[in-house]
């Protein structure tokens, strides 16, 4: 579609009927008198009565568990930058569409006008208890870093900036699954990262979690490597830098050998040339958005046993956080986490590294246009719209809720729970 045809579609499609992309129905039936004197006053008395005597009861006759904020202050929407709360609101109606058509989970979009981090932290507290999870999102680093560690200590319910840890959790699927297609032993890999934002730091976190050794992760931002002799670095980024090489060493001298490359940083910034000089069976990460660090047709000329992955959804392996978020927060409201924890995220992680390695259903490669989706260089992620996700990743992340012991409340027939998530 040509940019001009889209930009008109785009605006006719979210101005059309009622503008804007959602809207609240209610659940019950309200057709007489009778059903308003219990949706409402009098009625209404009575749930309250039962929370004011046990709070935990909010779950059992209210929305809260199975609604999710997503909050933003409109500092990092998109590639678009900075552009503000109001400007904001269309990409966090989008994000709560997906939660719903996904996963069924309620959504509403809070855009907060405020780049202070206090007002923001304390918003987001004051709004608890509306809600069964909070889903930060497109907040820039690095006020992102301290706002989530904030909020995650003083809620008592799930706290998640995705565009940190949705992206790290997808990608880190597809690592698992690249590593097991090139037969390297992860603890062993070489990795170089460049970018060291929001997306990036995390997903080095959850790398190392996996069992990436942190001495042999090389950073780079846009002054360059992250040495121990840098000055202008945030606590998150000084977890990761390095005294092994000079602090002029580049990208390109990095690459030599490195077995793995994640780029979440800007486009066109890794040549052929750098891919050439990569490891055997070398594992490409390319996911600036719209653009790649190096387009897929250039690294793949130059690379025939490269495994490649990008943000963008007309090359194979899309890393795209909507194989996570919906997944994650149905899986963690489901028991009513206090959090969602490590244990979760690798549960995850694992998931949906493991349903990229099942047939994929006929109604899957229909959509997409192929014949035969098969685990392999191609394909090492569950495309978007299969609908196994559900099943697979919530279940896991739910149960590992459980046995991490911030569950509260239990699964116990799980055939039940797939006919409920199903149904
Ligand atoms: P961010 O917090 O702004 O981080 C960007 C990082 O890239 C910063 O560390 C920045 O360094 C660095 N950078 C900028 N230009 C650079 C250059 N020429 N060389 C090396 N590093 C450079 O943004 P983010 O949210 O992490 O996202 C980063 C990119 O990843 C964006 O393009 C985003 O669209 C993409 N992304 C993709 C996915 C996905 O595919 N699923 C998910 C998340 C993000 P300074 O701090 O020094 O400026
Ligand atoms: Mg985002």
């Amino acid at each position: 579609m040509n940019s001009q045809k889209l930009k008109e579609d785009a605006l006719w499609y979210h101005a059309k009927g009622r503008p804007g992309k959602i809207e609240v129905k209610p659940t019950k039936e309200t057709s007489n008198q009778r059903d308003l004197s219990l949706a409402y006053s009098p009625g209404v008395a009575e749930p309250c009565l039962e929370i004011v005597a046990a709070e935990e009861k909010v779950y059992d006759y209210t929305t809260k568990g199975n609604l999710v904020a997503v909050i933003t202050n409109g500092t990092a929407v998109l590639g678009l930058g900075d552009i503000g709360p109001a400007a904001s609101k269309p990409v966090m109606e989008g994000k709560c569409l997906l939660f719903k058509i996904y996963a069924d989970i309620d959504a509403f979009d809070i855009e907060l006008d405020t780049k202070n981090i206090d007002d923001f932290v304390k918003t987001v507290k004051i709004l608890q208890p509306t809600f069964g999870a909070i889903n930060l999102e497109d907040i820039a680093a690095p006020a992102c870093f301290e706002i989530e560690e904030r909020l995650r200590k003083e809620l008592s319910i799930p706290v998640m900036h995705d565009d940190q840890h949705g992206t790290a959790i997808c990608s880190a699927a597809a690592l698992l699954n690249a590593l097991d297609l090139s037969g390297k032993d992860i603890s062993k890999i070489r990795l170089v990262v460049n970018g060291a934002g929001a997306a990036a730091i995390a997903c080095i976190d959850l790398y190392v979690a996996l069992g990436v050794d942190k001495s042999n992760i090389t950073v780079f931002d846009k002054d360059g490597l992250l040495h121990t002799s840098r000055a202008n670095l945030v606590p998150n980024q000084y977890k990761y830098v390095t005294d092994k090489f000079a602090e002029d060493w580049k990208l390109a001298d990095a690459l030599v050998g490195a077995d793995v490359f994640l780029g979440l940083s800007v486009g066109n910034v890794v040549s052929q040339d750098m891919v050439k000089s990569m490891a055997a069976d070398c594992i490409v990460f390319a996911m600036a958005n719209p653009n790649p660090e190096i387009t897929y047709e250039d690294a793949v000329a130059v690379r025939p046993d490269i495994i490649m992955a990008t943000g963008r959804s007309d090359y194979p392996n899309q890393v795209n956080n909507v194989l996570g978020f919906p997944y994650i927060f149905r899986g963690a409201l489901d028991v009513r986490a206090t959090t969602i924890n490590e244990a979760m995220k690798l549960a995850a992680v694992k998931a949906l590294a493991a349903l990229a390695k099942k047939t994929v259903p006929e109604s899957v490669n229909m959509t997409y246009g192929e014949t035969n989706l098969i685990f392999g260089r191609k394909y090492i992620l569950p495309k978007p719209t299969d609908p196994r996700l559900l099943t697979t990743v919530a279940p896991a992340v739910a149960l590992a809720a459980m046995e991490s012991g911030v569950a509260r409340t239990s699964i116990t027939d799980w055939d039940d729970y797939d006919m409920k998530l199903t149904s």
